[in-house]
């Protein structure tokens, strides 16, 4: 077996067989399979010397998805919300602002300097460069508080979004109409907690189902309408556990359940997790897909080793990507995107992005970009707003382009950044840990990956506690009403405070905003008794955690790859299995 040695650049070389490596960051034995070696030869990239949970925790350490702060623009001097705490080191422009014409990303332009390292001059330049406060595509309507999102209408804390309407508390969801407190959530309107679903109206409390409507409590049902407290049901209709009623049964069932009430939903909602486990569980949960391996696919082929791809061919190491074909080492977004190679936060008819971080809108052949939308053939930039041909935000013409580009990735070769550890990053490897803007604790590395804070910092992270809310609860949750009903407006006035407010994931208290009443109101739902950021954890808990283990089908005895483990799902079925006796 070959001992690849990044110097001599051997994998350039195809590979047929697999290599074993150890990872630089966990000093584990990894694999780099025939077809990884194939894909790098297409990319002409050498191989990653991380292995393929700490290349995906690093890239996970680079987003701040849901955690907002309030403080000044950098150029109007507007009140605003940013996913920047007021004592970011560097500048933080509204993002109207940052996409005006105000200020010129070619402004802190840096010559290459061959004697020092290539990153370290792109940490330069990233140390002084203003950043998006809120990132967003397009034109917001009304959604001051919406990030990562394109296109929002009238939403508020919404997060991961394309074309979000009237939504409040999503997270990751692609055409949602009036949903709130929801995430993984695609084509559906009206619903609320409910996770992983897809072209459903008017559903509460429901996970991994897709095409139902009017209903409450599903668990992977298919089609199904005004059921209660099913799971793996097909073409349902007036059922409740699993059981067949007329409608008038149905309906005078359901209002007994009383699933307009705190307490009662408190109640049913632990009662239906140990239904749940009484039913087989899909090893793998996909629609339409073929030679997937991961967990939670539509339409997907020839995918390894990913978790939550819509319309993706021919990906590996994926984790939140639609629309995309040819990928590796992708975290997030798409929307027509292809040969994306380490990058987080792309999309929008992108190609060829190596070690990119939000670049959008038509950007192509980018390598070590952070920030640019539509620029095409740059390395090392920042901020640029449809740059080409450029380097560390300076511009140059095609030719002098393609030979300085030559230049620093010889350089990269020879020369690597070496970081707090003594990490070395040749070109090849994404940005180093201690290049994210956010504090480890802010990002979604936190929970798929937790590391204390000494951790966090001798890795050259930051960390930051959160902020308890300033204000002064004025109602202990116990004080709520049961129903919506006995809620009268002066709720608005009041700060309630949360039930796991001494959590350090808690904000302590929240308030209700006017929007949230009205679809409390409409939905006959209660109010929630816990503050925001409580209810976003306890939904991404709802998933199993995005790591592969080995397990047996219940039936048929074959091994199968799954994230779904014995606590989750006692009961676990191959897809054949699962499709004769289920779906
Ligand atoms: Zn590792
Ligand atoms: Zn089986």
């Amino acid at each position: 077996m070959t001992v690849f040695d990044v110097k001599t650049n051997l994998c350039y070389t195809s590979k047929v067989k697999s290599e074993i490596k150890i990872c630089q960051n966990c000093k584990q034995d990894f694999t780099i399979k025939p077809e990884d070696f194939n894909f790098y030869e297409k990319m002409k990239v050498p191989p990653p010397t991380w292995c393929p949970e700490c290349r995906r925790m690093r890239r996970f350490a680079q987003t701040n998805e849901t955690v907002l702060y309030k403080r000044k623009c950098d150029l109007t001097g507007k009140d605003i919300f940013s996913m920047y705490p007021t004592d970011a080191p560097f500048p933080v422009y509204e993002t109207d602002a940052w996409y005006s014409d105000q200020w010129d990303p070619y402004e802190y332009g840096m010559d290459f300097d061959e004697k020092k390292p290539f990153l370290e001059q792109f940490f330069e330049l990233q140390s002084k460069i203003p950043r998006m406060s809120l990132v967003r595509q397009g034109m917001a309507v009304n959604s001051p508080y919406a990030h990562r999102v394109t296109d929002p209408k009238n939403s508020y804390m919404t997060f991961r979004a394309s074309y979000p309407e009237d939504c409040l508390y999503v997270y990751n969801a692609k055409y949602t109409k009036n949903c709130s407190d929801s995430a993984w959530i695609f084509d559906s309107e009206l619903c609320y907690e409910c996770v992983n679903i897809e072209n459903c109206y008017n559903l509460k409390f429901s996970q991994e189902s897709k095409d139902c409507r009017d209903s409450s409590f599903l668990y992977a049902c298919r089609n199904c309408s005004n059921c209660a407290l099913c799971v793996n049901l097909v073409n349902g209709e007036y059922c409740i556990w699993n059981k067949k009623y007329t409608k008038e049964e149905y309906f005078k069932k359901l209002k007994e359940l009383k699933l307009n009430t705190f307490s009662d939903i408190k109640k049913v909602e632990e009662e239906f997790e140990e239904f749940r486990k009484k039913f087989p569980v899909k090893a793998v949960t996909e629609v339409k897909s073929d030679k997937v391996s991961g967990n939670w696919f539509s339409n997907c082929k020839n995918v390894i080793q990913s978790f939550d791809c819509v319309g993706v061919k021919d990906g590996r190491y994926l984790f939140m990507v639609y629309d995309a074909e040819d990928c590796m080492d992708y975290y997030e977004w798409g929307n027509k995107a292809e040969q994306i190679y380490e990058s987080v936060n792309c999309g929008i008819n992108i190609a060829r992005l190596y070690f990119c971080n939000q670049c959008w809108m038509g950007a192509t052949d980018l390598y070590y970009c952070n920030t640019c939308h539509g620029a095409r053939n740059c390395f090392g930039c920042f901020g640029l707003k449809k740059g080409e041909y450029s380097i560390l935000n300076k511009r140059y013409s095609k030719i002098e382009y393609e030979v300085l580009k030559e230049k620093i990735i010889k350089q990269m070769k020879e020369m690597p950044f070496t970081d707090k550890r003594g990490f070395k990053y040749f070109f090849g490897e994404n940005f180093p840990e201690m290049f994210s803007d956010f504090a480890y604790n802010e990002t979604i590395a936190y929970y798929h990956f937790p590391l204390s804070r000494e951790d966090a910092l001798s890795r050259g992270y930051l960390w930051k506690d959160k902020e308890k809310k300033d204000y002064k609860p004025t109602i202990e949750p116990k004080n709520l009403p049961e129903t919506i009903a006995e809620v009268s407006d002066s709720i608005l006035n009041e700060v309630l405070e949360c039930e796991m407010k001494d959590s350090p994931d808690s904000t302590g208290a929240f308030r209700i905003t006017r929007n949230e009443l009205n679809f409390y109101r409409k939905m006959d739902l209660p109010l929630p008794r816990a503050c925001f950021n409580i209810r976003h954890l306890r939904r991404i808990k709802k998933r199993p955690m995005l790591k592969l283990i080995k397990r047996q089908c219940e039936k048929c005895g074959i091994d199968v790859e799954t994230v779904y483990d014995e606590d989750y799902a006692p009961r676990l079925y191959c897809k054949k299995c699962y499709q004769q006796e289920v779906y």
